[in-house]
């Protein structure tokens, strides 16, 4: 088509992705969605016509790997590859063959800033440029018949549209979702979030993402509440998810029958049981306790449930002393239980995968480290590759980039998958 200003444009309506998250970001359009194309840049909508990708096509486009997301919280996240693309770059950090970089502080041991890179602030500005443009057409009537339905939905979500619906979702959660589990990456951060619960049940002092909330379940009326309001709020384009996120801090402190009960009514009610080409996944934090206290009921119910199901749960350091410094309330023998468990779970049941996250930083001591290690390479070899190590950089740390030979050190000597976590919010 040919909006006034006679810059052609390629688009393509509601095609069909391949459904899959693959992990080349350049492939990586999932479900429905519609395109437009300028010589420049290629920008993506989902199904309600809000931007969701944009790339570059030419030489001033850092890499052809690469491009920019915007999250239903409408942060703008570049995915960079990073600049080594063997299996020693950013795949054997991270376990995906991309960086998010975030346009917010975080713990990344990576600090790319994408938004000064003249070919990234010629794509903003290409978008706004789109955006006037079709604005133009739909006015002078200059669009292609087939594109003015398109054209008129992607003029509906200007900026404050985007803004205020990310706020909206906001409020139907009810609380800030600072961080996301780390398995999230799974189904590349692209899922609807649920909250069962308030608060954690710790409040460790090193956390720079807890609420200030005491832990509090939410009643099952405001659960099934919230489902309705989501379920209208993401509309058609509900089709394009397939992932769950039970929040916040310590889903799995809710209990059993909260959890399985939230997960089965939203698995109907999203309409999980379609045919979606992968089995939906459904994400939660546990914390040690949460976990030593679940039981087997939960975890043969969920593993029953239709998801595949991740949980993360924060256990820090096996170190006691690292434990009281962190002002985390968990000793060493919690820890290694916790951790014990974690290991038989993940080999007892085929569609639950526990993982753990624990410190690095350049200001942890020797000591850390070492009953780190300790742990990591005493446990014996997991039956399915399953219970992911993530180490998460404390965020104050200096010079971030001097953990990878500690990290490296770590990943060497341990019986378990282990990458890197990226504190990402919703
Ligand atoms: S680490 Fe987890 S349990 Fe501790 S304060 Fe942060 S959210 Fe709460």
């Amino acid at each position: 088509m040919y909006p006034s200003h006679h810059t052609p444009l390629a688009v393509s309506i509601e095609t069909q992705g391949s459904g899959k998250i693959t992990r080349n970001p350049y492939l990586r359009k999932t479900g429905r969605h519609s395109k437009i194309r300028t010589p420049d840049h290629e920008f993506v909508f989902n199904l309600n016509g809000e931007i969701k990708f944009i790339r570059g096509l030419n030489t001033d486009w850092p890499h052809p790997s690469e491009q920019l997301k915007r999250t239903d919280g409408n942060d703008w996240v570049y995915y960079s590859v990073g600049d080594d693309s063997t299996e020693n770059g950013i795949i054997s950090w991270m376990g995906d063959y991309y960086l998010p970089c975030l346009p917010y502080p975080s713990n990344a041991v990576w600090e790319i800033n994408y938004r000064e890179n003249p070919g990234i602030m010629t794509a903003f500005a290409s978008w706004s440029q789109l955006f006037a443009n079709l604005y133009d057409g739909v006015h002078r009537n200059t669009l292609h018949p087939n594109a003015v339905d398109l054209a008129k939905l992607i003029l509906e979500n200007d900026d404050q549209a985007l803004f205020n619906r990310s706020r909206e979702l906001k409020s139907i959660t009810g609380d800030e979702i600072s961080v996301l589990p780390p398995d999230t990456r799974h189904a590349d951060y692209e899922l609807i979030p649920l909250t069962i619960a308030d608060g954690c049940l710790y409040h460790c002092r090193f956390c720079c993402v807890k609420s200030s909330h005491a832990f509090s379940p939410r009643t099952r009326e405001q659960i099934s509440d919230q489902i309705q309001q989501l379920k209208r709020f993401y509309g058609r384009n509900i089709e394009n998810y397939n992932a769950i996120f039970l929040g916040n801090h310590d889903a799995v402190a809710a209990g059993k029958d909260l959890i399985c009960d939230t997960a089965s009514t939203a698995f109907d009610a999203f309409g999980f049981g379609d045919s979606r080409p992968e089995a939906p996944r459904l994400f939660m934090f546990a914390s040690a306790d949460s976990l030593l206290d679940a039981g087997e009921p939960l975890f043969d119910h969920l593993n029953r449930l239709g998801f595949k199901t991740y949980i993360n749960v924060g256990l820090e350091s096996p170190d006691p002393l690292t434990l009281k410094n962190i002002g985390k309330p968990l000793t060493r023998s919690k820890v290694e239980t916790a951790f014990e468990m974690i290991c038989a779970l993940n080999n007892e049941f085929s569609n639950i995968e526990i993982t753990s996250n624990f410190l690095v930083g350049t200001d942890l001591g020797e000591a850390h480290y070492e009953a780190l290690i300790s742990l990591l390479s005493h446990t014996p070899a997991p039956l399915k590759n399953k219970g992911t190590v993530y180490l998460s950089p404390v965020k104050e740390s200096p010079k971030k980039r001097e953990l990878l030979p500690r990290i490296r050190e770590i990943k060497q000597q341990s019986a378990l998958p282990v990458f890197v976590y990226l504190i990402q919010r919703f």
